[in-house]
């Protein structure tokens, strides 16, 4: 196992992931710019470098800072969170390169998944379902429209590159495919640097399914079931929860399958999310759901799949990493339970939930048990600052029934 480990993220999961590295005996080192001095991941850290200043290409995303941080404290293995470098094939390299274990996929699974057209060309070919769409590399307006046509509407165009629900334009018709082709393809430069688009099929009556995976250096892969993610604002998370209202043990069966299929043709290792779009337009079923795309690191809503399965999906990665199997074969997991999580902004409701910055002059968070857990990078009295991400905290609860 590791004796040092250095985590290039801050807040909520930065803290997250220190608590299980303590609670396996190794040290931690924290990365923070200026804005981030007095902040709860610094305090809770062994050691703590800085970076640079607030804006996070001068800090959070700098690899070679993070990499020089490292080697001067020792650290032996990086954990990048989410966001930032997490899903940077480049960064991924280096670490290698420098001989510090990334905890995270190889570099070619990363680059694999990295961009939606091609990650969803190569599930074709290991025959995982995907939402009829184009694909190609052909990106003359004719061509797409064509495309739209013969999918038939209302369809949907995506920026390759998109994440975060930037990039994305519904048509309901022919006649407004144009415009919004150059909404899509003017998002995605700016957002992603990139203005490719594929172009999908609407579904009309969706839901967002996804499924954690994990695979170990040595080939074996297994699911750790499914969340349900439908409960979005702007094409983004908000509610998450475990297992999915209304899931079959067949459906659950084959969207794991086609999960497990998904990690072994890009020789996934580490946490992984497949995410799946279910179209429930005549009820959850076998058929009935399509590969969207794969997050090649831990994802937000990893805690949900925590409390059902009573695992730390942390210790999975960090086992994993350090080229131990699996802890538990496929047939030793199993669903105990119902959690769900509600993602925590700091925002402005009078201002239509736009970010909000500034002390937190009051935080009282419920008592944590059993049924009940906070994940938080925030205490009271810390600045909210525009630099970073709205989202401060996670509350998960659990009970043995989605009613209770
Ligand atoms: P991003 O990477 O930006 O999050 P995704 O491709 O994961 O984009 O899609 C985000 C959300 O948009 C999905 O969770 C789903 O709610 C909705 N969505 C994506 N594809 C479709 C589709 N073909 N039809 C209907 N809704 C979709």
């Amino acid at each position: 196992m590791f004796r040092k480990i250095l985590i290039a993220n801050r807040g909520e999961i930065a803290c997250r992931v220190m608590r299980t590295a303590k609670r396996m005996g190794a040290a931690t080192v924290a990365v923070y710019s200026e804005a981030d001095a007095n902040a709860m991941h610094v305090a809770m850290a062994d050691e703590a470098v800085l970076i640079g200043p607030a804006p996070v290409q001068e800090s959070y995303l700098l690899a070679a800072k993070i990499i020089a941080a490292a080697k001067r404290t020792g650290a032996d293995a990086i954990h990048p969170g989410y966001g930032f470098l997490s899903e940077n094939a480049d960064f991924a390299e280096t670490c290698a390169a420098e001989g510090i274990v990334f905890i995270g996929p190889p570099a070619s699974a990363i680059r694999a998944m990295g961009e939606k057209a091609a990650a969803k060309a190569l599930m074709v070919e290991a025959n995982v379902p995907v939402v009829p769409g184009y694909h190609g590399d052909d990106q003359d307006d004719d061509v797409l429209s064509k495309a739209a046509d013969e999918i038939g509407y209302p369809v949907l165009i995506k920026a390759v590159s998109g994440g975060g629900g930037k990039g994305m334009r519904q048509v309901n018709e022919p006649g407004k495919f144009a415009t919004a082709l150059k909404g899509a393809r003017r998002e995605g430069l700016s957002s992603f640097g990139d203005d490719k688009v594929l172009v999908e099929k609407y579904l009309e009556r969706p839901r967002h399914i996804e499924i954690q995976i994990f695979a170990d250096q040595f080939g074996n892969v297994v699911h750790l079931f499914e969340r349900d993610c439908s409960i979005q604002r702007r094409h983004q998370k908000v509610l998450e929860e475990a297992p999915a209202p209304g899931m079959t043990p067949e459906m659950r069966r084959s969207m794991g399958e086609a999960a497990v299929a998904a990690a072994k043709a890009i020789g996934y290792v580490g946490a992984g999310t497949v995410e799946f779009i279910a179209d429930v337009s005549h009820g959850l079923s076998e058929d009935g759901f399509f590969f969207m795309e794969m997050n090649t690191r831990l994802q937000v809503e990893h805690p949900v799949t925590e409390m059902i399965t009573g695992q730390d999906l942390v210790e999975w990665q960090l086992r994993v990493a350090a080229a131990e199997g699996l802890p538990l074969a496929q047939d030793d997991l199993v669903i105990n339970g119902h959690a769900i999580e509600a993602r925590i902004y700091s925002e402005n409701p009078q201002k239509k939930f736009l970010p909000a910055t500034g002390t937190l002059h009051r935080l009282r968070p419920p008592a944590e048990g059993p049924h009940l857990r906070v994940d938080t990078g925030v205490r009271e009295g810390d600045e909210v600052s525009m630099f970073y991400d709205p989202m401060i905290a996670k509350l998960i609860v659990w009970d043995r029934d989605r009613a209770s």
